[in-house]
């Protein structure tokens, strides 16, 4: 087995024994192995192996392993990383979900771009659940949430499935708890009005237990699967 399907295995066995733990049905948590720097290559034998779901971050590589991996037809495509407005039309065309919804004006560009031929684009709205200005998504705040909900269910080809966040990094767990716990709260408060609403995309390799314990049923792993990124090419 290659190291990759080892780890993929590993971390579902481990995911497997926490959502028991948890009292949650490990059938309802989704990993998304998170592919961004990693070669095509490396997509393909996750792939053959029966992981489905890849989030990527950067646009131009994400088009680029698009092409690269066109016969693979069950890949579903996680676009996790900001989106600037002039490249939403590689997503609209090639996405499968949109993690980083955070403003009306890509919620309206995605919908126009959406093709006919496709089913709605799966979006999550993104909270800067830690309010660091250095990140993108919405502020964990209920009416700005609701007011970005209600535009987007406006738009027929999108589908309105939850919400993202990537909380604090190297802080203590009894610090990422209230995050986490905040955004299942805004969850419980979207699905008011959108009860089709029923994602939570949080925890990554070094918080994803954590995450789950207080409701993630999305979970983006990319080191812990893939092995440390390398920027430097
Ligand atoms: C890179 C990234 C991940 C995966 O991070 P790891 O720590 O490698 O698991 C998850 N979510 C987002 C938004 C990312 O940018």
């Amino acid at each position: 087995m290659s190291v990759l399907a080892h780890n993929r295995q590993m971390l579902l066995h481990n995911i497997h024994e926490n959502a028991i733990k948890n009292a949650q049905n490990p059938d309802h948590i989704r990993l998304i192995a998170v592919s961004k720097t990693f070669p095509a290559s490396d997509i393909r034998t996750l792939y053959e192996c029966g992981q489905r779901d890849f989030g990527e971050n950067y646009i131009q590589e994400f088009q680029e392993k698009v092409h690269l991996l066109e016969n693979l037809t069950e890949i579903q495509w996680h676009i996790i990383g900001h989106i600037q407005s002039n490249k939403s039309k590689i997503v609209a065309e090639h996405a499968h979900w949109v993690h980083t919804l955070d403003r009306v004006k890509l919620a309206q560009r995605l919908h126009q771009q959406r093709p006919k031929h496709l089913p709605p684009l799966n979006v999550l709205i993104e909270i800067n659940i830690s309010q660091d200005p250095n990140k993108h998504g919405i502020a964990p705040n209920l009416a700005e949430m609701l007011a970005l909900a209600k535009e987007i269910l406006n738009l027929p080809n999108l589908c309105l499935r939850g919400l993202m966040c990537v909380a604090s990094a190297d802080v203590p767990p009894e610090k990422l708890k209230p995050e986490f716990n905040q955004m299942n709260d805004l969850l419980k408060e979207l699905r008011s009005i959108a009860p089709q609403a029923d994602i939570l995309s949080m925890g990554m390799s070094g918080d994803w237990q954590i995450a789950l314990a207080c409701g993630a049923n999305m979970l983006r792993v990319g080191s812990a699967i893939f092995g440390k990124r390398d920027y430097s090419h």
